[in-house]
């Protein structure tokens, strides 16, 4: 194990640093690690990150993108640099099954593990942990690691802001989720003056939708979607040629679930996707409903109370099935 004294030591020396992230980044994922990334090389560490899949198009603008390595494209460059590696930050995930096949490096690895993360229930993988369920992003942790627990305040330069915003705004969905509290208003604002530029951000991630995202939302809405009022529940699910059709790329279909969730009525919704290897699960809830036991239990997965996330090596139709027959179980919360 690894205290935050001999942390601060280590970084006082230019070093050798990975960061990763989940698989399919997302805006927290991206925004947290290149927060760190921007970070880090102000004090002349020499840092990569590397994201273990593709991520959206809507993201690549971010301050510091051009160095992302993506292992599935470059997987010798991105394995020499984790075993070269004297410390490895592992952002917004908290299980080396999360990362894909690089888990394996990483957990091979000699380096330094410092975990930073919020959501439940964490691996025992790492040597560091900065790590808090309450927190409304990975982004917002990595803001209080650079402030609270380094005391580098002067160093959250417009670049660190403006992914850490990112980070935060996505993942709280626009400041509109329960964990979005005051303190994590105070720390926007302190983005803003550090540099962000909020209604830019918001432009850049939610306004740069292709036309086929478009007609895809389209189709998903007018034709894939399914609403069980008994209980309080809607459904999107998609199949391969809705894919091909629209040719929906990495990032066309975040977000399609909340839209499922927007009914006034609706406290649980599923959004099913059936990828080339694999159904892929979304569920998004209100309130109290704990959308992750669901994927936990059923799913191969797991997440937040009201954004989770699993998959099924089953067919579409028989995830659809098994989705609904979980229904009654949870009748009582659904219809409170
Ligand atoms: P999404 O629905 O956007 O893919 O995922 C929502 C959240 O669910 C993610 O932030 C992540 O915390 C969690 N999640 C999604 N897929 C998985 C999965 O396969 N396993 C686990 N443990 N969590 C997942
Ligand atoms: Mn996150």
């Amino acid at each position: 194990m690894l205290d935050l004294a001999s942390l601060t030591d280590l970084l006082t020396k230019p070093q050798k640093i990975v960061i990763t992230t989940h698989h399919k980044p997302d805006g927290d994922a991206m925004g947290s690690s290149l927060g760190l990334y921007n970070y880090l090389i102000q004090q002349g560490h020499h840092a990569r990150v590397i994201a273990p899949t593709d991520y959206p198009d809507f993201l690549s603008w971010l301050p510091g993108n051009e160095n992302v390595i993506i292992y599935t494209e470059h997987r010798e460059e991105a394995a020499a640099l984790i075993a070269d590696a004297k410390l490895i930050f592992c952002l917004d995930f908290n299980a080396l099954s999360r990362i894909n096949d690089m888990g394996e490096l990483v957990g091979e690895s000699n380096a330094y593990k410092i975990m930073i993360d919020h959501h439940l229930e964490p691996a025992d993988f790492d040597d560091y942990r900065h790590w808090d369920i309450n927190a409304c992003a990975t982004a917002q942790l990595v803001y209080d690691f650079i402030v609270n627990q380094l005391h580098h305040k002067e160093l959250v330069n417009k670049n660190v802001a403006t992914c850490l915003y990112t980070g935060i705004m996505t993942d709280s969905a626009s400041f509109r989720l329960p964990n979005t509290t005051s303190g994590v208003h105070r720390i926007v604002a302190d983005l803003i003056d550090a540099g962000a530029v909020n209604w830019r951000i918001h432009e850049l991630v939610y306004n740069s939708a292709s036309e086929n995202r478009l007609r895809f939302l389209g189709h998903c809405l007018a034709n894939c979607l399914e609403v069980l009022p008994e209980f309080n529940t809607a459904i999107i699910a998609v199949n391969k040629h809705d894919l091909e059709r629209f040719d929906v790329e990495t990032g066309d279909t975040e977000g399609v679930v909340n839209y499922a969730l927007s009914m006034a009525s609706i406290r649980l919704a599923a959004f099913i996707v059936e990828r080339s290897d694999r159904v892929k699960l979304s569920l998004r809830s209100k309130g109290e409903f704990p959308a992750n036991e669901i994927c936990k239990k059923y799913f191969n997965g797991g997440g937040h109370r009201n954004a989770a996330g699993g998959h099924s090596e089953g067919s579409l139709e028989q995830v659809i099935q098994q989705f609904k027959q979980i229904l009654p179980e949870y009748k009582k919360l659904l219809i409170q």
